[in-house]
């Protein structure tokens, strides 16, 4: 089709607004996968997404819809829902001229749909309002379109009620799709800029390059360079999606598509960049590109030492489709040899660490993330520290800086209290309140990242009766009063539970710690003291006292099957242990200072 009738665009919505649902339903409407091909949500295709109800990786989708007898092609860049993500939902942005933002008409504008229009907004995307749901009961379509013309600022007065889980309202986006958006600009003739806004590793073709055609024009055959990266391929495979990949000869301005050129690893073709001709290079690249920053760290220790080359080798397949996941070998006498890994943020840990049980088959113990301290020392240096343990001694350092995060939380207003009090227990400095709604209130505050690591969302969630939401965003450094909390069990320093808190705190996280340190290991056949100490000073200690009797000894004599299970329930229970010196300690010990009250 001529440039003209091309459409590139993206669904943007708060987390179960129902952005797959109506991505699957325009799928399906243009016949662009079969019925029978429909898996629950085509667009979320990685088992891990489909089953936290998650949007991880993008997908794009080419589709064919004829309006007023004219076909045009449609598109699709799905974003991921996670903040975690928020850089790659801007670079999918970046590649499309506009967008559908789908409201949920029984919930409202939540704080993820504000983080994704203003997104949105900076890419100077035509946005199109979707209100979802309105085949709910309580469906209040009206009441949300004021909302969101209010809140947002968005003329809601063309917006589209929809139903994508009962097929209404869908050809009127279709629709809407080819009359607001505008086409994009044919500079075919300029230098080749591509605009990379997803990757993933293929291990026969290497790594498979999804991107926007921003100018020029690029064909199969041709020597590619990235500008990002500085290096340069053979475009083996050029091709589109639709979803599934189709080759074509060549790929011009306004277009999306695919390449595959042996990229070893995503690491090389990483979101963001631009991609040129190695011979008639652009003069700048696009604009937006960002290196890949992990937010948190931490340590992963396999259970079973053997398993160490294991763990490394599925880290580094790991990271052939994850150019954010950085990882390198951490020793700990405690824990013996394990890596410090990087994260984007907590979710992308937790997937990490999912998938390296799932898929790989490994018994990992995982240490309490921490996020990344600036430590200036006496002698003028900065350096950063992701592991506390390596906090250096007060003597030697002059200030410690930690990253802060603004929040921004969307809550009815009965809970504003409850909200207040936890942002305020966590050092929340608050910032502005705002009704955004007669019932409904935005609270900002800024806050240390290091107190959102952990139960945060959690305990927002279970403060609102999940009804509250919310979204953050990195916002810099700043200078804190923080010193470093060691653990010693039986004497021995553990370095993993070693934690960096804020000295006002010191003393309440010292004895919230070792009382659940001491609720959490098992009771061993000898007295085993918890201490916390700052330096050389304890300041909270407690001790496990030792068994008496052999466990066993409850069972009589004769009574085998019961013996058996107990001690196949034992055998269970220590898979997930790590001997530190004599005592065992189990996988939630680690995570303790998590989940202090
Ligand atoms: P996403 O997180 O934005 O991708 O949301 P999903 O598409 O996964 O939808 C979240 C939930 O809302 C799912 O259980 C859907 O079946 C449901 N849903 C989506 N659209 C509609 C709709 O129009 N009406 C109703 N009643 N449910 C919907
Ligand atoms: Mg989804």
């Amino acid at each position: 089709v001529p440039i003209s009738n091309i459409r590139n665009f993206s669904i943007i919505a708060h987390i179960d607004h129902g952005k797959s649902t109506l991505a699957d339903k325009l799928l399906q409407v243009t016949g662009t996968v079969q019925n029978r091909d429909m898996k629950e949500q085509f667009l979320d295709n990685m088992d891990l997404e489909r089953e936290r109800g998650i949007t991880i990786k993008l997908q794009a989708a080419r589709m064919r819809y004829v309006y007023e007898d004219t076909p045009y092609c449609l598109n699709l860049i799905d974003t991921p829902g996670h903040v975690d993500f928020s850089y790659e939902v801007s670079r999918s942005l970046a590649a499309c001229e506009g967008a559908l933002l789908v409201v949920d008409a029984s919930q409202g504008v939540e704080a993820q749909t504000l983080a994704n229009v203003y997104l949105a907004l900076e890419n100077n995307l035509e946005i199109i309002p979707v209100l979802n749901k309105i085949d709910l009961p309580g469906a209040e379509p009206e009441k949300v379109l004021r909302e969101i013309e209010e809140v947002i600022g968005l003329d809601c007065s063309k917006a589209i009620f929809c139903s994508a889980k009962e097929g209404i309202g869908i050809t009127e986006i279709l629709d809407a799709i080819v009359q607001r958006i505008p086409a994009p600009l044919d500079t075919a003739k300029n230098p080749l800029r591509a605009l990379i806004f997803d990757s993933y590793y293929d291990p026969y073709r290497g790594v498979i390059v999804y991107f926007r055609v921003i100018d020029g024009k690029v064909k199969k055959g041709d020597r590619i360079f990235f500008m990002a990266s500085g290096k340069d391929y053979f475009a083996d495979e050029v091709g589109v999606l639709s979803p599934n990949q189709i080759q074509v000869d060549e790929l011009y301005a306004g277009e999306v598509g695919y390449i595959a050129a042996s990229v070893r690893s995503v690491a090389d073709a990483r979101v963001g960049d631009t991609i040129t001709h190695y011979s008639r290079k652009a003069e700048s690249s696009l604009p937006g590109y960002e290196e890949a920053t992990p937010m948190v760290f931490c340590g992963l220790f396999p259970v079973d030492a053997d398993q160490f080359p294991d763990l490394r080798d599925a880290l580094e397949k790991l990271q052939l489709n994850d150019a954010a996941l950085k990882f390198e070998p951490e020793t700990s006498s405690a824990m013996g040899f394990g890596f410090r890994c990087g994260f984007l943020g907590l979710l992308h840990m937790e997937i990490v660490q999912e998938r390296l049980e799932r898929e790989y088959n490994l018994n990992l113990i995982t240490t309490a993330p921490s996020v990344v301290y600036r430590v200036n020392s006496v002698n003028g240096d900065t350096t950063l520290c992701s592991n506390p343990s390596r906090l250096p001694d007060p003597g030697q350092r002059k200030s410690v800086e930690e990253p802060y995060v603004k929040i921004e939380l969307l809550t009815p207003k009965d809970y504003i209290g409850a909200l207040m009090e936890l942002a305020q227990e966590r050092r929340g400095e608050f910032k502005e309140m705002k009704y955004i709604a007669e019932n409904r209130a935005s609270i900002l505050y800024e806050l240390p990242l290091a107190e959102m690591v952990g139960d945060f969302f959690d305990q927002l969630k279970s403060r609102t009766k999940g009804y509250a939401s919310m979204e953050y965003s990195v916002i810099g450094y700043r200078e804190s009063d923080l010193i470093k909390l060691d653990i010693l069990i039986n004497a021995e320093m553990v370095e993993p539970l070693s934690t960096i808190v804020h000295r006002d705190k010191a003393y309440s996280v010292g004895r919230a710690l070792t009382q659940k340190l001491k609720e959490l290991i098992p009771r061993q056949m000898f007295k085993v003291p918890i201490q916390a100490c700052i330096g050389s000073k304890v300041i909270a200690s407690e001790a496990l006292s030792a068994i008496r009797k052999d466990v066993l000894a409850k069972c009589y004599g004769g009574d085998i099957s019961r013996k058996k299970k107990l001690l196949k329930k034992q055998a269970a229970g220590k898979k997930r242990m790590k001997a530190i010196g004599r005592v065992d300690v189990p996988q939630e010990a680690f995570m303790a200072v998590l989940k202090l009250e």
